[in-house]
């Protein structure tokens, strides 16, 4: 292989190319419409089609494939070929600008919690032409991806990108309002910048074969702790084995040919997770690219003998996978909103900005909190050193202090600080590294940028995202709105009203201390903050008039929409934890019972050959042996039978998805762990070579 500037974006249709290849005047267009979101003319599409085709043909793709991104969370496409039949009988190839712009996949099995039987059936798919579209090289060939929105007939977004692209919209039309306000007069647009880092886990195929659990659920459902764990804490940033070393270059190596710019690697806490990071870039592109770079893990993990693990809790006891949102706001003309800057007058703007993020945290807790909901992420929020379920922030001790002196009054117009006098806020200059770090805040300042942690590993980082755009949106226009009733020359006291009435209503969101101690939770319960431990709990206040408002009001998603949103993520929790409460009781009865029941009629049968030989040595080891391990399969029994009937009562249930989510998750899933539990200790007594599927220790240490 070539050095890396050599193959970097290879295989993207990125700007470049699009230089190159188009004329003129047809590039100008369309750059203006991928800038300034203008909408694209049709002859300008046919040209870029055309274009795209013969350059997506020279590098060998025979398909193309509007990509796009239902509400599972994850992508879906359909390949069509580039061949027409023309008059003659023989094949051209062919691809139009409607083809290129429009498309409507047979989508109806794609979750839409009711949207489409209310409206219509068909959906579409539309261009985004602000993510470049590329072409992926893999067994099955080569393919033109084109990054699309999903909608219904009606224009109702049936996908995770269509709200996204309309909160990039919001917030950027907020921010350049209170930029307008406070004299900042050339910036156009204010552009979300996301980077995910992704966890994973990696294990042996073969392994991964032999539970049943991890392929119908991607966790364990069962599995005793083996005597070491995480505790040594040797995994973390630890050396690369020559495998997954050879799988890690891989990686880098198909990502870096799609345009993404896988940066960092390394080992994670637990055995045998890892974390891959791509340099940040605007949120849509972000979210296409983590989409792709899972794509790739599980793709080439199986080209390795390997298996990539993207649940959020595969183990029981060790650390689960998150990812890791990092987000910040920067203006078309290249500037951080989110840098505390040099000058005081930027300190002024950086400072209003940061007040957006801590009041709109602190008032919309729970949609983050929604936001993060996943069946999986329930195992994860609260558990083993992951962020706990509580959202709260980290400023970390120098903007505290600032805060703190903001909420005194101190720093505004108060006696002997001559400097304040002026008008103007002073910060010391921040580098980079001088917010020290906390690993437990779930939403923390990064010196210049703040860092969502509790997304799910296996879920799309559109939701966070969205949410987090819109309530910045929100809280920017009440500043807009505000400043913008008050004259020219009163704004400056306008904002530092602002500044104080936030660092005083809302300061209960700051908090730097161990957000997984237990004395955090009730500290957090006496400051009033939510904890709404899962998915189920979370879910309600979707559909709240609160939420509901917010959302319209920014024009990302209309009450239908969330009502359909809130319905899929029910809907989901519900399935999934059904199929792994039926795996586990099949698991139970096709595959446990015939080993325990053999082991322990050899355990009787070793009882009589020994009670033969007459010396009656032994003897009660083995009856108690016996007992042992029938007494554990008769609560494994009793366990997995009250399973049984609870997931048949769930099947039956006809209430509204909200009342089943919580039967599912108070009866169904209490029930689960308890049958967990039985199997878990069965399994410490059972002989390891019988025992059915490898355990914790072979899965992680071998
Ligand atoms: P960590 O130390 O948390 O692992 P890094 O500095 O490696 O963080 O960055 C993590 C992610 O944050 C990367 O994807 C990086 O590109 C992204 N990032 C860095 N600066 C910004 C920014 N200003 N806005 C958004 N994301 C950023
Ligand atoms: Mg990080």
């Amino acid at each position: 292989m070539s050095t890396i500037t050599e193959f970097f974006g290879v295989n993207v249709f990125n700007d470049i190319v699009m230089r190159e290849r188009l004329p003129k005047s047809i590039y100008s267009k369309l750059r203006k419409t991928i800038d300034e979101g203008l909408p694209l003319e049709a002859e300008v599409a046919e040209v870029v089609a055309n274009a795209m085709k013969d350059w997506a043909i020279e590098k060998g793709a025979t398909h193309f494939t509007h990509w796009f991104q239902p509400m599972n969370g994850r992508t879906a496409m359909k390949l069509e070929s580039f061949i027409s039949p023309n008059k003659e009988g023989n094949a051209i190839t062919e691809f139009s600008g409607k083809e290129l712009i429009k498309g409507e996949p047979d989508a109806s099995s794609f979750p839409n919690g009711g949207i489409r039987a209310t409206f219509e059936a068909r959906g579409y798919t539309v261009w985004d032409c602000t993510s470049y579209a590329f072409v992926v090289k893999d067994e099955g060939g080569a393919t033109l991806y084109i990054p699309t929105a999903f909608c219904a007939y009606t224009g109702e977004a049936l996908d995770k990108k269509t709200p996204l692209l309309r909160s990039m919209e919001a917030v950027s039309k907020q921010a350049v309002r209170v930029l307008k306000l406070l004299g900042n007069t050339s910036v156009l647009r204010v552009v979300p910048m996301v980077g995910a880092e992704q966890e994973y886990f990696l294990i042996d195929k073969e392994i991964y074969k032999k539970r049943k659990d991890l392929v119908y659920a991607g966790r364990t459902l069962f599995g005793a702790k083996p005597p070491k764990g995480q505790e040594l804490e040797d995994h973390y940033f630890g050396s690369i084995n020559e495998k997954v070393a050879a799988f890690m270059k891989e990686i880098d190596e198909e990502l870096w040919k799609v345009g993404v710019s896988a940066r960092t690697k390394h080992k994670e806490v637990a055995p045998n997770q890892y974390e891959i990071a791509p340099i940040f870039t605007n949120a849509n592109v972000a979210a296409d690219q983590n989409q792709i770079i899972m794509e790739t893990l599980l793709k080439v993990a199986n080209r390795h003998g390997l298996v990539c693990l993207l649940h959020e809790k595969p183990f029981k006891g060790v650390n689960g996978s998150g990812k890791h949102v990092n987000y910040s706001l920067v203006t078309n003309e290249g500037i951080n909103l989110l840098d505390p800057g040099k000058t005081p007058h930027d300190n002024l703007q950086f400072l209003l900005f940061l007040a957006a993020f801590i009041k709109g945290v602190d008032e919309y807790q729970e949609l983050l909190r929604i936001s993060a909901s996943s069946t999986g992420n329930d195992h994860r929020l609260g558990a083993s050193e992951a962020p706990p379920a509580i959202i709260s922030m980290f400023l970390g001790e120098q903007l505290t202090d600032i805060w703190e002196q903001i909420e005194k009054g101190e720093i505004i117009g108060s006696k002997g600080r001559e400097k304040l006098e002026t008008g103007v806020l002073t910060l010391p200059v921040l580098k980079k590294d001088t917010t020290d770090r906390n690993r437990t805040s779930p939403f923390a300042f990064t010196g210049n940028k703040f860092e969502f942690r509790m997304v799910p590993s296996s879920a799309s980082i559109s939701d966070a995202v969205t949410a987090l755009n819109t309530i910045i949106a929100e809280e920017l226009c009440k500043f807009a709105d505000r400043l913008e009733r008050v004259d020219n020359s009163e704004i400056v006291k306008e904002v530092k009203n602002i500044l104080m009435e936030v660092a005083i209503n809302n300061k209960r969101i700051i908090f730097n201390g161990d957000g997984y101690s237990e004395e955090w939770v009730r500290e957090a319960e006496r400051r009033g903050l939510l904890n709404l431990k899962s998915t189920v709990d979370a879910a309600k206040y979707y559909v709240s008039d609160k939420i509901i408002e917010l959302f319209e009001k920014h024009r990302v998603l209309n009450s239908t929409e969330i009502h359909s949103r809130y319905e899929v993520l029910l809907e989901t929790y519900i399935k999934q934890v059904l199929i792994e409460a039926k795996t586990m009781v099949d698991i139970v009865t096709k595959d446990i019972y015939p080993v325990v029941i053999k082991y322990a009629e050899n355990i009787a049968k070793s009882y009589n050959a020994i009670n033969e030989t007459g010396l009656g040595i032994g003897l009660d080891v083995i009856k108690n042996k016996f007992i042992e391990v029938a007494k554990q399969i008769e609560s494994v029994d009793e366990n997995s039978a009250k399973l049984a009937e609870l997931i048949e009562k769930a099947d039956k249930f006809e209430d509204d998805s909200y009342c089943k989510a919580r039967f599912v998750r108070d009866e169904v899933f209490v029930q689960m762990e308890n049958l967990r539990d039985a199997v878990d200790n069965l399994e410490t007594l059972v002989e390891e070579k019988l025992w059915p599927m490898p355990g914790y220790g072979k899965i992680m240490f071998e």
